[in-house]
């Protein structure tokens, strides 16, 4: 009834949205943008970081350790959530670096699901996938 729709408040439309989609694990594929780059003097700011990290669903300090001991570079997060390294990086080798973690820590190397999630065990990580159940030790290079 289109006419009962327009009576339900923004939330409630958006609810009715979200329970029209696929429950997780079920889709396998999901859409990561890339990262959006800024840099100024010698820092680099990624400014989608936020949303990115929600996206893949990862704690964004924990990516940013890791793109920073990769790079040697000294960074934090800023209060709207932003990455900023102290170092000038250029787009495409952050991109690179990014990939590189949605590779060995988001992406279940069984299924290729993206829906998964990163599980502490002592000192064991575990990379749990939410689409076929599989869990994969993985290197922490945070
Ligand atoms: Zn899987």
């Amino acid at each position: 009834m289109p006419g009962e729709v327009l009576s339900l408040g923004y939330d409630e439309l958006l609810d009715r949205l979200y329970s029209r989609m696929p429950t997780k694990g079920v889709e396998a594929r999901i859409e990561i943008p890339p990262l959006e780059v800024e840099t100024a003097g010698n820092h680099t700011k990624i400014k989608n970081f936020k949303l990115v990290c929600e996206i893949i669903g990862r704690d964004p300090r924990l990516v940013l350790r890791y793109l920073l001991k990769s790079m040697g570079a000294k960074g934090s997060l800023d209060s709207d959530g932003n990455a900023v390294i102290h170092q000038n990086v250029s787009r495409a080798s952050l991109n690179k670096l990014f990939e590189k973690f949605v590779e060995m820590y988001v992406r279940c190397p069984t299924c290729h699901s993206y829906q998964s999630e990163l599980i502490r065990r002592g000192r064991i990580w575990v990379l749990k996938c939410l689409g076929c159940g599989a869990e994969t030790t993985v290197r922490p290079a945070w």
